[in-house]
């Protein structure tokens, strides 16, 4: 029997299994009141088999919450919170709610009021200065986190989660950086500790010694100069004492620039944070971050690291892991990619949170399941790309029969140019799930299959479909630059796909995602491989210069040119400032505001938009990276010709992989 779905406790609290679905923001609860929405979507997760949902956060008051925030400031909240804990105990896991105060990193937009914080440190995330809290005050915030956690009670959930990482407020009173008190709230550790430990204090009296609290505490805050995991365990001991039941250990701070949770992030790669606190303890500790499958997470408990797995992001992504794991089924999981375009970077913009794999997620309440058609319908699809794939899967679903035609002899389309840099390949999983999905659903495949307007027309005629679905994607555009004889120039999908070499003083034009993720496929081409860095960090415990140096200076020379003044503005939020860390350390030289006048043989002529200045930068090879075009020839071929005809994804007009599958799912249930 697996460790990970056997019974498991925390405090009095008992637990169908050792699966934590961790905290996260959804923007759900745009009034602050739990909504249909809330209840639907934890019902799926519960009903897929995990056991225990931390749901948050959950504001304990309005000065330091965040957008769509389901709320536990007031009485009035109790009924909705308690039709959220009885839809979630119906299927058979227990709730708890995550309380929340962000302290310097609340936005004073959203709130209508300066936020509040140990010291008035400016805050990065928001550029504002947080007003210092007064003794009285820091009062007032303890007594609404125990207010918060009563009415908690009161509803009907199985205890309570406070958060205390993550850069909020009790890790603003934990560290040195943001805590500049010469009261008893600031000083060393010990006094650093102490509003934390007051806020538990008064969480347990108002709940009484049998209700669970869990601490959600940083592993390392990942910040320089602020607490590592040696100031935490002592932390974590100190809660262990004032009677916290179990401890989620996540990572660092959100201004931190040690990259936590991009795809780049090896899976599993700070389950040795919650180890570090586990040491130290005898409460149950919870590992989270990146931890994406059920194998991973059972190896984590196998070898002792943790007593729980934490996962938030893959039962967005497939509500249903758990069973799927627990009924052998792994592989038909659903994969989250680490890609956070649906859910980070719809936070960092202030929508409510979706899933670029599951189109369903936070629209459970919504659309239900889906129905079988009256009519089966013969359905012909051009693209095995990722929308022709999606939409064959759902259409299938739906009972219909669906053939795709895909020139190439292989799925996925444009998700392998998304997977070829480095630490990016999760995309191909996607590819692979969609694949799988299809042919179990007896989706025909048929590959190396060209199709030419007469040939689709005449399968129409013939009877053999009823109904044709274009899902042809992009190409690569050429943009009209006056290119020398003799010089080398290479589109980037050539160079991504590994069907282009480049030379060694390579000049990227177009500084999009695109240019990113080719200057960064190229910057790393001869640079040390893991296997040989892991060998050599092994043998030497300090990095060296030269260690250094052979980590991040491969053998070519990179240029990006960009007309625009940012580069990789079409990369999301979260992702964005991880890749550009990555081309400094690579040591790509990017060039924004430069236009391209010429291509020669020996290097690119530009102009700068900041000075006029015209210059030539050498280059053996000039990669064009410079967007694409949606590939529509046979709709343009076919519209008048065939009734039931329609186009989806890339082929309507290029965009982000989230929005074609997401198109593709509803034309699919239509
Ligand atoms: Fe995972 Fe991407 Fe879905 Fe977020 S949007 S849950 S990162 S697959």
């Amino acid at each position: 029997m697996s460790i990970l779905f056997s019974p498991a406790q925390i405090g009095t609290l008992q637990l169908r299994n050792h699966l934590v679905m961790t905290p996260m923001h959804l923007g759900y609860s745009p009034q602050g009141e739990v909504t249909d929405q809330l209840i639907e979507f934890y019902r799926a997760r519960a009903r897929g088999g995990v056991g225990l949902i931390v749901v948050g956060g959950c504001g304990i008051d309005r000065i330091g919450n965040a957008f769509g925030m389901t709320q536990l400031d007031e009485d009035r909240f109790i009924p909705g919170l308690r039709r959220l804990v009885d839809a979630v105990h119906a299927e058979g896991a227990k709730i708890v709610p995550q309380l929340y105060q962000a302290g310097r990193y609340a936005h004073s937009v959203l709130t209508g009021q300066p936020a509040v914080a140990p010291s008035p440190i400016p805050s990065k995330l928001t550029r504002e200065t947080p007003v210092e809290l007064t003794e009285e005050k820091i009062k007032e915030v303890i007594a609404s986190f125990a207010g918060a956690a009563k009415r908690a009670q009161s509803a009907g959930f199985d205890g309570v989660e406070i958060i205390a990482s993550a850069g909020y407020l009790i890790s603003q009173f934990l560290s040195p950086l943001t805590n500049h008190r010469t009261d008893r709230y600031g000083g060393d550790l010990q006094e650093r500790m102490t509003f934390g430990l007051e806020v538990v204090g008064a969480v347990r009296e108002a709940v009484g010694p049998e209700f669970p609290i869990i601490v959600r505490v940083a592993g390392n805050d990942f910040v320089p100069g602020s607490n590592t995991n040696t100031e935490s365990r002592a932390f974590c001991q100190a809660l262990e004492k004032a009677g916290v039941n179990a401890l989620n250990v996540t990572g660092g701070w959100h201004e931190t620039q040690v990259p936590q949770l991009t795809m780049n992030v090896p899976p599993g790669a700070y389950a040795y944070l919650a180890h570090g606190i586990k040491t130290a303890v005898s409460i149950p500790v919870i590992a989270c971050n990146r931890i994406n499958t059920p194998e991973l997470a059972e190896g984590i408990l196998e070898e002792g690291l943790a007593d729980f797995i934490g996962m938030a992001r893959p039962l967005l992504a497939d509500p249903e892991l758990p069973n799927k794991a627990m009924s052998g089924q792994s592989g038909r999981i659903r994969p989250c990619i680490g890609c956070n375009q649906g859910c980070l970077d719809y936070v960092f913009r202030l929508k409510p949170v979706s899933c670029l794999v599951n189109a369903e997620a936070g629209r459970e309440a919504e659309l239900g399941p889906i129905r079988q058609a009256a009519e089966t319908q013969q359905i012909l699809v051009i693209g095995a790309g990722a929308a022709g794939m999606e939409f064959a899967r759902v259409a299938a679903l739906g009972g219909h029969e669906v053939t795709i035609w895909e020139e190439s002899g292989q799925t996925g389309g444009q998700l392998a140019l998304a997977a070829a840099p480095p630490g990016r390949q999760d995309f191909l999983y996607f590819a692979d799930y969609l694949a799988n999905a299809c042919r179990e659903l007896g989706v025909r495949i048929q590959y190396n299959t060209k199709a030419a307007p007469d040939k689709i027309l005449a399968a129409v005629q013939n009877g053999q479909f009823n109904r044709v679905v274009l899902a042809t994607g992009a190409q690569p555009i050429t943009p009209p630059i006056k290119i020398e004889a003799g010089a080398e120039v290479l589109q980037a999908w050539d160079v991504l796909l590994g069907r282009k070499k480049t030379g060694r003083n390579v000049i990227i034009v177009g500084g999009g995602a695109v240019g990113v993720d080719t200057a960064l496929l190229l910057a790393e081409a001869g640079t040390m491989d893991s296997q040989t860095l892991r060998f050599l960090m092994l043998q030497q415990a300090e990095t060296d210069q030269e260690l250094h140096r052979l980590l991040t200076q491969g053998t070519k020379t990179i240029t990006v040119l960009e007309m625009a003044k940012e580069i990789g503005r079409d990369i999301g939020p979260s992702t964005r400032w991880s890749m550009l860390a990555d081309l400094k350390r690579y040591k790509v030289n990017c060039l924004s505001k430069h236009t391209v006048l010429e291509i020669r043989s020996d290097g690119v002529l530009v102009e700068s938009a900041n000075d006029g200045v015209q210059k030539v930068i050498p280059s053996d090879t000039v990669v064009l990276a410079v967007g694409s075009c949606s590939r529509n020839e046979l709709y343009q071929a076919l519209q008048d010709k065939i009734e039931n005809l329609s186009i989806i994804g890339d082929a309507v007009k290029p965009r982000k992989v989230l929005d074609a599958v997401h198109e593709a799912y509803a034309e699919g249930r239509k």
